[in-house]
C-alpha cells in the first residue's frame, strides 16, 4: 500500500521527500519538510517529529541521520519523518515559540481551529499542529517526538512517555522509552488543561509514544545527535522494523514528578549545578546577583531529586524558570 501525505507519495519499497503546506502567510506558504520511507514488508508505521521546538538541533539532526540511513528495501513497515514542525521558529531561531503568533506548539497540540476555544485559537501555530496531527500523526502505529535542549535550557539525556490507560499500549510505550537508552526515563499521565503536548495527543489516540530529549542551549553537539539517532534505531529494532537485536540499556534511572523553581527576584543568575546532577533538599544550587554583583537570592533545592532542566541564560526576571527538579524513583 502506498503512503500519501498530500502530494508526497511513497509506494512500497520507495523513499520520498517533499513538503507539506500547512499555512499561508501574506507572502507565501509555510511548508514542512517530510521524508516517507515505505518498506517492502508490512509492519509498524512509525511517525517521528522533530523541531516542534525550532532550535532543538540534536533532535532535528538525529532525524536527518535516520532519514538518510534507513533503506526502504531493508525496512519492515514505514517511517514518516516531519523534519521541522515549527518551521518559523527554526528559520527565525526563536526558542520554544513560533514567532508569528508567539505560541508554543507543544502546549496547544493538536491545535484548536474553533475560534473562542481559548486565547489564540485558530492562529498559524494551531494550523501547523492540526495539519500535522490530522495528516501525519494519525497515520502512526508508534510515535516519537525528538527534542534537544532549546536556547535557554540544559537537559540531560532523558525520555518520557504518556500513558493512555490501555495497558497493552502503555507496555509498548514503556518499552520504547527503555530502548531509547536514555539515562533518565519517565512515565507520565496526560497533562491536564492547557498543557497539550504532542505525546498527550498520541496517548489519547492510543498510540505508543516517546518524547526524547538530549541537548542544551540550542547547540548541535555531535554526541547528542548521535544519541538521538541511536535511540530511534534501537526502538526500530525493538519494533522489528530493522534487522538486529535492540541493545539492552546498562543502567537507567526512573524519575517521577517534578517541581518548577522560578526566580523570586530579577537579576543575574548563576547555577552551581548542571542538568542531570542529583541534589538534596536545602542544598544551595544557584544564586541571583543584582547588577552590582550583590547576592539578592540564594536558590535552594526544595526537595531531593535530579535536575531535569536548568534555565541556563543568566538574565532573569522575577518568575522566570530556573530549574525543574524531579523525584528519583530508583
Ligand atoms: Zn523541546
Amino acid at each position: 500500500m502506498s503512503i500519501n501525505i498530500d502530494n508526497i507519495k511513497a509506494n512500497k519499497g520507495e523513499k520520498k521527500t517533499g513538503f507539506l503546506t500547512v499555512a499561508e502567510m501574506p507572502t507565501g506558504t509555510v511548508d514542512l519538510p517530510i521524508t516517507i520511507i515505505n518498506g517492502t514488508k508490512s509492519g509498524p508505521i512509525l511517525v517521528i517529529t522533530a523541531g516542534v521546538h525550532g532550535c532543538e538541533y540534536p533532535g532535528i539532526r538525529g532525524a536527518q541521520i535516520i532519514a538518510r540511513e534507513i533503506k526502504a528495501s531493508e525496512l519492515t513497515g514505514a517511517l514518516i519523518i516531519v523534519h521541522n514542525v515549527n518551521v518559523p521558529g527554526f528559520v527565525h531561531q526563536t526558542a520554544f515559540y513560533n514567532p508569528f503568533d508567539v505560541t508554543n506548539l507543544n502546549r496547544i497540540w493538536p491545535g484548536d481551529l474553533e475560534s473562542g476555544g481559548f486565547y489564540g485559537a485558530g492562529s498559524i501555530s494551531h494550523l501547523i499542529a492540526n495539519t500535522v496531527y490530522e495528516k501525519v500523526q494519525k497515520k502512526a502505529t508508534h510515535y516519537i517526538d525528538l527534542h534537544g535542549g532549546d536556547l535557554p535550557e540544559d537537559c540531560p539525556h532523558f525520555s518520557a512517555c504518556k500513558m493512555s490507560g490501555d495497558s497493552e499500549v502503555d507496555d509498548v510505550s514503556r518499552a520504547m522509552v527503555k530502548y531509547s537508552l536514555a539515562k533518565y526515563i519517565m512515565t507520565a499521565t496526560i497533562s491536564p488543561g492547557i498543557s497539550r503536548t504532542t505525546t498527550d495527543s498520541a496517548a489519547k489516540l492510543k498510540i505508543p509514544n516517546v518524547l526524547h530529549e538530549a541537548g542544551r542551549a540550542g547547540l548541535l553537539e555531535k554526541e547528542k545527535a548521535t544519541k538521538t539517532a541511536e535511540a530511534v534505531r534501537n526502538i526500530m529494532k525493538y519494533l522489528g522494523m530493522i534487522e538486529g537485536k535492540p541493545i539492552e540499556p546498562s543502567k537507567q534511572i526512573k524519575i517521577g514528578s517534578g517541581v518548577a523553581i522560578r526566580a523570586k527576584h530579577g537579576g543575574f543568575f548563576e547555577s552551581f549545578v548542571e542538568a542531570g546532577d542529583i541534589v538534596s533538599e536545602g542544598q544551595t544550587i544557584g544564586k541571583i546577583y543584582n547588577v552590582f554583583g550583590e547576592t539578592v537570592e540564594e536558590v535552594k533545592a526544595p526537595k531531593d531529586g535530579v535536575i531535569l532542566i536548568v534555565g541556563i541564560r543568566p538574565p532573569k526576571c522575577a518568575g522566570d524558570s530556573l530549574y525543574n527538579i524531579n523525584d528519583v524513583v530508583n
